[in-house]
């Protein structure tokens, strides 16, 4: 997925503007909004604008997208919806901003969305579903026991630069040679690096510190790093 696609990093929304304007052939209007938030009616959109602390991340050297989630999920649940009709979906409002606002917007039964789906205990907080599962006795994935409060996908970078995430301190010490897999075969630590870096510049720049300026290409944090430069 990443050598072919790029990879997920921030934010899905994120990932997917930057990925946009990597891939745009000349100056197209999707472009235009992704880094300006003009649209073609000339209305300025926030939402459809990257904002401005991951705007360097479109020369970063490295390509970024959210495709690898079309392809591994969105795909496959949208053939196996022709067979089977809406699925059932395990998501809860409290796991990120996004899903928060789904729940809000749609309910627990979005039958009208454009991709119909049920999450029963989108309001479910992560306490419910151990007390349920403790009072069912049902099965559950060893991860929670290891300190993994997420069962997704190993490599996911989407989420990893806030400064409580120990998603990749846990994987080195639970699933080492993943680790190193995901450390010198997808080089995800060096780009880990470059959006903690952009990340650590908007703090600095909140809290009115000096700070030095963000320079993303050529981009030091990648020497050495080959696999998809240039991409
Ligand atoms: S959750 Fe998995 S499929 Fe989705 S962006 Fe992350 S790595 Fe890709």
């Amino acid at each position: 997925m990443i050598e072919t696609f790029g990879y997920p990093v921030v934010s899905k929304r994120v990932s997917q503007y930057v990925g946009e304007v990597q891939r745009a052939k000349g100056e197209t209007a999707t472009k235009r909004l992704r880094l300006t938030g003009m649209t073609s009616r000339g209305t300025k959109s926030r939402l459809g604008e990257i904002p401005d602390v991951w705007k360097p991340l479109v020369t970063c050297g490295f390509r970024v997208s959210d495709k690898c989630c079309d392809v591994l999920k969105k795909e496959p649940l949208a053939r196996a919806m022709k067979n089977f009709g809406p699925p059932f979906v395990g998501t809860r409002a409290e796991e990120s901003m996004q899903r928060e606002l789904s729940y809000k917007h749609y309910g627990c039964n979005a039958y009208h969305m454009k991709s119909p789906r049920s999450t029963p205990i989108a309001f479910w907080t992560g306490q419910d579903v151990r007390e349920y599962i403790q009072r069912e006795l049902l099965p559950y994935s060893p991860l929670y026991d290891m300190g993994y409060d997420r069962s997704g996908c190993m490599w996911c970078l989407l989420g990893a630069h806030h400064s409580d995430d120990r998603r990749f301190e846990l994987l080195a010490k639970t699933h080492p040679r993943v680790y190193a897999f995901c450390r010198d075969r997808l080089g995800l630590f060096d780009v880990l690096a470059v959006v903690e870096r952009l990340w650590g510049e908007r703090y600095r720049r909140r809290t009115k510190q000096a700070e030095p300026t963000v320079s993303p290409s050529p981009n030091p944090a990648l020497a050495g790093f080959g696999i998809l430069k240039g991409g």
